[in-house]
């Protein structure tokens, strides 16, 4: 219990921690946003044209913003503190919108397998947050594969729960790195393409819905993560 407490703690300082960098650095990041524009107008107004050059550089300008913007969304949402309002949500429907979205941004070919036990499993929970954890999740599965990668996505009713298994053939993960998996800030992945929070915004978003989410792996084999949440 003592442990539950310094980690309910430690957790909400880090949230103070990063609803605070998240604000002061979204301003600097909007000068440089506006300040790109501007040199993008200025182009217009006296040449009429952009040179490519300068296209290419404006180009990774805001490829830097958006990922920094990317991160302190991360930041603001892990450091959100109430609950948002619940409905009735088709977890189908979700995970669907989720594979839509996520289908335009895969580079290379994934085979997806669903295996829906029945037409609707409908679940109390916040959409958009559910959205947000399915997201993590797939996001993960797919950065963990090369070629030929396959995702599994099954669904249950088990004991008048929803479970909702993820199963990836991805390069899986170290058993020592298991049980870090949802500390804040923990990430394998090269600066610039992970920040460590998607996890644990998760899992906290999970314990808000009074569900579970586990993790099983094999390293080289793949990776298994359950959902479960009450009905
Ligand atoms: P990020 O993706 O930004 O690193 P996450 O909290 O989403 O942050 O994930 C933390 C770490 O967990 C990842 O860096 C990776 O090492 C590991 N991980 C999560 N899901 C998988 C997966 N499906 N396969 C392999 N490793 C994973």
């Amino acid at each position: 219990a003592h442990d539950k407490l310094l980690k309910s703690e430690k957790m909400a300082t880090l949230g103070v921690l990063a609803a605070g960098i998240a604000h002061e650095v979204n301003s600097p990041l909007q000068y440089i946003q506006g300040g790109a524009l501007g040199i993008e107008a200025y182009f217009e107004k006296h040449y009429n044209t952009i040179p490519e050059d300068v296209k290419s550089l404006l180009d990774s300008i805001n490829e830097g913003v958006n990922r920094s913007a990317d991160i302190v969304a991360s930041l603001n949402q892990f450091s959100r503190q109430k609950q948002e309002k619940t409905d009735a949500v088709n977890i189908h429907q979700i995970i669907d919108n989720c594979l839509t979205i996520l289908g335009n941004k895969i580079k290379y070919k994934v085979d997806i397998e669903k295996h829906f036990q029945r037409d609707d499993i409908i679940v109390s929970g916040n959409e958009g947050q559910l959205h947000q954890v399915i997201i993590n999740i797939l996001t993960n599965a797919i950065q963990a594969m090369h070629n030929e990668g396959k995702i599994n996505i099954q669904t249950k009713l088990k004991d008048n729960k929803a479970e909702l298994i993820f199963t990836d053939n991805g390069e899986g993960i170290k058993p020592e790195d298991l049980s870090k998996l949802t500390e804040p800030f923990f990430t394998t992945k090269p600066s610039g393409e992970g920040t460590g929070l998607g996890l644990s915004i998760s899992q906290k978003i999970i314990e808000e819905h009074k569900g579970q989410i586990l993790f099983d792996s094999t390293l080289g084999k793949g990776t298994t993560v359950t959902i479960i949440l009450p009905l």
